[in-house]
């Protein structure tokens, strides 16, 4: 291949535009990115090497070194892993493959400050190299081609590239780096080797540097550091998680969950455990604080990585966590499986499953222990001693509230997902309801406040908090003081298909079925209900015949006390907005209709007997109905019309 110029495929173009334009805050980023990618092209080395030696060569050692060079002012780093062929760097370092960045490329708004942000949330990978120089030399040869099938490519991080073919003996890639002029102060030793050992030092390989020694000076020139040839690693070289818990800083847990996730920002928390058994792994699962733009997409990658025996084998292991804990982070190490396990393996594996469930259990205490210091209770207890809290606790304070914000959504996922965790799972829930604005209720603190003689968790699920606290079903219940759950995530109706009850009291829906206080309400008023029943039964067939084409029944209700009607759905039935949002959502919904409940004690409804207007009065008690919770009547401007000519 003669040299040839190509251009950026244009997200790349506009990456690099950004890289170069709002990353400079943090421009030392740039080595841990280029460090990672060398250890992952040696990491796929070793893996395509367990069933092809012959592609180590003759360099069974795999490293990373780091030069530079002051005088030409350049940074290089040099790998001996898999490398890159003419295609793959064509392919890999012109244009975006993953669809991740692609979409958040696509997100970008051209506000610099916001971008940033963004790119912070997301990392750069590659082009990152961007930010120190102003022109990126990569040669480089895939393992197993004949030396004359190297490739050279070169960019000023602008529009194009160019390439062209070079004899290359050595296998893998060096990146070489020509530094702008404010980014001198890399051409140093030390300071390479402190941003190395910041970001990198739980780099499994060795990153070696050349060592300097001092040397006086000669003929009036001034002595300095000059390199003797000799190479040492600067980094520990042993996986962070193979190491001893007690000798991992915080910061460096925290380094090591950045470089995995690509997250700028700290972790919620994480935990670390050498589990023992029939199945053996090493576990590190972090929970990230902030939630990626990409959480609700259920095909979205899983966050962890599978090693067996320290060698890495897979990003992305989804068969290691459930779906609903595909937020969480980290790596499983595993002893029991083969090396060359695949996905499909992975699928079937009693080892697997084991891993699995022992990540999950983890990821659920880890929540269960944020959320029981979510809270300082400064009140003395029964006893009258209030709970001791050390530093440790303190840190964990308002973390589970934050870990909510951002994933409870997800978390409900898990109780139509994993039924052996369910009320651990709903333990961990909590709401907004009538006494708190706040989603902060869990349903213990519900069932703790409970009236007496009330025997159910009432809740109602709506589009948004507004609605669902003005909804006319929770009339009632306010009236009586009885505290209503507020749901207003899209998954909730859905969830609580899988929660029936919790530590044995049921969950009821206030807009489901005929409403049922049972003890909640004295003799007079269920004596006074069912004689309204019985004296609307004449206006309750005509009301019923009149809406048959949209009410599957019309009752009398004890629910309502400002509102003249409101919609219920039967017992089991799928809610009205849940219907609604699945045909938003383009998606079939069952076509039931629901039922009309009136409020007897209410003026209109008693000035719809014997009135003229009867018919006009009996759709617009229903379409309010409807307007009410949120919906559209069928025909609105039928409606409209009707409303006109009542008020004219
Ligand atoms: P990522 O590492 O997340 O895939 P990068 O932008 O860091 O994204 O790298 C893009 C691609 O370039 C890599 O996926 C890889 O295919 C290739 N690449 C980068 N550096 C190297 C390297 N040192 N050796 C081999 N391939 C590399
Ligand atoms: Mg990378």
């Amino acid at each position: 291949m003669s040299k040839q110029t190509l251009s950026f495929q244009a997200e790349v173009a506009q990456l690099l535009h950004l890289v170069t334009h709002s990353l400079y805050s943090n421009p030392e980023i740039f080595l841990r990115e280029l460090i990672s990618n060398a250890s992952d092209a040696c990491d796929k080395l070793r893996f395509e090497g367990l069933n092809n030696a012959a592609l180590f060569e003759d360099a069974p050692n795999l490293e990373v070194r780091v030069a530079f060079d002051k005088a030409a002012r350049t940074i290089t780093i040099t790998d001996n892993g898999i490398g890159l062929s003419q295609q793959e760097a064509i392919d890999n370092l012109g244009t975006i493959a993953k669809s991740g960045t692609k979409d958040f490329v696509s997100k970008l708004s051209g506000d610099q400050k916001a971008d940033a942000q963004l790119i912070g949330q997301f990392g750069v990978g590659f082009y990152s190299g961007f930010i120190v120089a102003d022109k990126i030399t990569v040669e480089s040869r895939r393992a197993g081609l004949p030396a004359a099938d190297g490739v050279r490519w070169i960019s000023g991080g602008t529009g194009d590239f160019e390439v062209e073919t070079i004899d290359r003996a050595q296998r893998g890639t060096s990146i070489t780096l020509h530094l702008r002029e404010d980014a001198e102060e890399y051409l140093n030793l030390w300071k390479l080797k402190s941003v190395i050992n910041k970001y990198s030092d739980h780099i499994s390989l060795p990153i070696l540097m050349e060592k300097e020694e001092w040397k006086e000076g000669e003929n009036d020139q001034p002595g300095g550091m000059v390199p003797t040839g000799e190479w040492e690693a600067v980094n520990k070289a042993s996986a962070l998680w193979t190491r001893n818990k007690k000798d991992i800083t915080t910061e460096q847990y925290n380094e090591f969950y950045k470089a995995i996730s690509h997250d700028f920002e700290d972790p919620l928390t994480w935990s670390h455990n050498r589990v023992e058994g029939n199945t053996e792994y090493t576990q590190l699962l972090y929970i990230p604080a902030k939630a990626p733009m990409d959480l609700w997409n259920r095909d979205k990658k899983a966050g962890v990585k599978l090693y067996v025996k320290r060698v890495f084998i897979m990003d992305d292991a989804e068969a290691l966590m459930p779906t609903y804990l595909r937020f969480v982070k980290g790596i499983i190490d595993s002893a029991n499986l083969p090396l060359n396990v695949s996905r499909e393996l992975l699928q079937e594996s009693r080892d697997v499953r084991a891993i699995r469930e022992g990540s999950t259990k983890r990821v659920l205490s880890m929540l269960e222990d944020l959320a029981k210091h979510d809270k300082h209770d400064a009140t003395p207890g029964a006893d009258g001693v209030t709970d001791v809290v050390d530093a440790d606790d303190k840190a964990k304070e308002g973390k589970y509230s934050s870990f909510y914000a951002e994933f409870g959504a997800v978390l409900k996922e898990g109780l139509g997902e994993d039924f052996g965790n369910t009320q651990r799972l709903a333990k961990l829930l909590r709401y907004a309801s009538t006494q708190s604005d706040t989603v902060s209720v869990s349903l213990a603190d519900y069932k703790a406040r409970m009236k007496e003689g009330q025997d159910a968790i009432y809740y109602i699920t709506a589009d948004n908090l507004a609605a669902a606290k003005n909804s006319p079903q929770l009339e009632v219940f306010k009236k009586k003081g009885i505290e209503v759950l507020l749901m207003t995530d899209r998954v909730d109706e859905w969830s609580l298909n899988y929660l029936h009850d919790f530590d044995g009291t049921p969950l009821q829906s206030v807009a489901k079925g005929a409403v049922d206080l049972g003890k909640l309400q004295d003799e007079a008023e269920k004596k006074a209900a069912e004689e309204a029943a019985e004296a609307f039964k004449p206006l309750l067939a005509k009301l019923k015949e009149a809406l048959k084409d949209k009410a599957e029944d019309v009752r009398v209700t004890t629910r309502l006390v400002d509102s003249p009607a409101c919609l219920v759905v039967q017992d089991g039935g799928m809610s009205t907005q849940l219907a609604r949002m699945l045909k938003q959502a383009g998606q079939s919904a069952p076509e039931a209709k629901p039922v009309l409940e009136v409020n007897a004690e209410h003026p209109l409804v008693k000035k719809l007997d014997g009135s003229v207007h009867f018919n006009d009065l009996a759709h617009i008690l229903f379409d309010q109905a409807l307007l009410a919770e949120g919906g559209l009547p069928e025909d609105p401007a039928a409606y409209v019309k009707r409303v006109n000519a009542l008020l004219a």
